[in-house]
């Protein structure tokens, strides 16, 4: 069991203003495997009064400083992926091999990607008689979900660093520990003081701390729509700058010329990669309707294929979902989804072999209509929705029939058309036939899935203050 009992802020450990802890479970034995601090607005003080000293310095600092700090940030998680990857696959049930590449290799990928990018960023540009700088944002909150906890952080406190920010980081009090794990890096490579301050707590707690200290410059949130919703409205009295990735219902889109086996079993495994806890999963598979039965077919085999179990055990495809409350809403929106005449074809329930751990069986409905509930809520769990369509435009129709536009794929023999119909599908980022995930390009949303962009250098840009000097 890991105890943290203090606060990592200033360069330093630092005893909360309350004695509260808040107990980490694992996802899959249910036992309390952990305990952070339960922060406190008073925290939340000290954390800004230490980023706001640190911006003074760290903020003047040359790209090439920040650039070889981050090298050292990603050097010293890549030494310690293994932990990383063991304490993600506890926390969050992410099956240790996934773990791995994901959950540990991701934040090392994209924290290098940021001290190449501030090496080679142009700062500066003249436009006309004037000079243009990109100064950073200030002072940074950077809120962040579970569901790839470790990712998530990087992909705000990279950007933030190398931009000349300082951060304060609220991780999510349902997987913290990943989180502790990046103070101890923080420490250990002896990063100036209070450039990274990390206050754990309760999201209407810290996080609405965060979202209304005067002196915090920028809220870079991840979460729910509902506390996206809030946050930006809170946030909204000392006008910050905010950005915001929320939820997702995205769809991926079947054409008729599409090759099936690999469409349809490509689309299974997306929706179904972190037990279905993935903002971008493509939850809704949207398929021609004279074809909905081959497809059905394919996703049962494919949903057969995908091992259920331990996420110790390394020939696991899925783990538990995170926690009790998460399983019991997935297995409402299930019952929701039989209720409303969706056909449940495969799953429904919790397997039968575990008698702990929050489990819930890969799950498919198909017949469903864009009306639906779990056509349009997202659900965060592993069920997907197969909708039919009778033609193209109505197939781009039911793909932007939600108020979510994060992410989609779409899968045709001809590219072009498939490019003709990814164009029309108002989403964040789309698959043309299973591309490649790439980590330099944007990641964000369309309508409520969010506002912003992060990664590569348009995630860089999110963090800036620009300054027109005319001469
Ligand atoms: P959540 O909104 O419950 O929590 C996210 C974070 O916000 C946590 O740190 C939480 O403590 C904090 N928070 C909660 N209420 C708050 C409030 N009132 N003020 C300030 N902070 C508050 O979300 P979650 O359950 O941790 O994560 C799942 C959700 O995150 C899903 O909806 C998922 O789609 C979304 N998500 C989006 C992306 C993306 O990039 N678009 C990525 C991952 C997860």
């Amino acid at each position: 069991m890991t105890v943290h009992q203090q606060l990592f802020m200033n360069g330093t450990w630092r005893t909360p203003a309350g004695p509260g802890l808040i107990d980490v479970e694992s996802a899959s034995t249910q036992e309390t495997i952990g305990r952070v601090p339960e922060g406190s607005p008073d925290d939340v003080d000290a954390a800004a009064e230490a980023a706001s000293c640190a911006f003074e310095s760290w903020s003047q600092t040359t790209p090439q400083e920040r650039a070889d700090w981050l090298d050292k940030i990603a050097a010293e998680l890549e030494v310690r992926a293994p932990d990383i990857a063991k304490t993600i696959a506890q926390e969050v049930g992410s099956p240790l091999s996934m773990a791995t590449s994901i959950q540990a290799g991701l934040p090392v990928m994209v924290t290098k990607s940021y001290a190449q990018l501030a090496r080679t960023f142009q700062f500066e540009e003249s436009i006309g008689n004037s000079l243009i700088l990109r100064e950073p944002a200030g002072i940074v909150g950077a809120i962040t979900p579970w569901n790839y906890p470790l990712h998530q952080i990087m992909a705000k406190v990279a950007p933030a660093l190398a931009a000349g920010c300082t951060v304060i980081l609220k991780p999510s009090e349902i997987a913290p520990l990943n989180a502790f794990l990046l103070a101890e890096v923080c420490e250990s490579i002896g990063l100036p003081p209070g450039v990274v301050n990390i206050v754990s707590g309760y999201g209407t707690v810290v996080g609405e701390a965060i979202a209304t200290h005067p002196l915090v410059d920028m809220v870079s949130f991840t979460g729910s729509l509902r506390a996206g919703r809030r946050v930006m409205a809170l946030a909204s009295d000392t006008i910050k700058k905010v950005t915001l990735e929320l939820g997702g219902k995205s769809a991926n889109v079947i054409l008729e010329d599409a090759p099936l086996e690999k469409a349809v079993g490509v689309g299974v495994k997306n929706a179904m990669l972190n037990s279905g806890q993935t903002c971008s999963a493509w939850t809704r598979m949207i398929v021609p309707r004279a074809r909905q039965d081959e497809v059905v077919d394919i996703a049962v085999k494919t949903l057969q294929s995908l091992k259920v179990g331990d996420p110790m055990d390394a020939s696991s495809r899925l783990g538990p979902l995170i926690s009790g409350p998460q399983r019991a809403r997935v297995e409402s929106y299930i019952q929701t989804g039989k209720r409303e005449g969706a056909r449940l074809v495969a799953g429904g329930s919790r397997p039968a072999e575990f008698v702990r751990g929050y489990y819930v069986q890969p799950t498919l409905f198909a017949d469903v209509q864009s009306t639906m509930t779990i056509a349009q809520e997202e659900i965060f769990g592993p069920v997907l929705s197969i909708l039919p369509y009778d033609s193209e435009n109505e197939a781009i129709s039911i793909a932007n029939d939600t108020i979510y536009g994060l992410a989609g794929g779409v899968w045709s023999a001809d590219a072009d058309r498939a490019m003709q119909v990814a164009r029309r599908i108002r989403a964040g980022q789309v698959d043309i036939n299973g591309g490649r995930y790439n980590p330099l390009a944007p990641f964000g949303g369309y309508k409520q899935s969010g506002v912003g962009r992060e990664l590569g250098k348009y995630g860089l840009e999110e963090y800036f203050q620009v300054k027109s000097l005319a001469r």
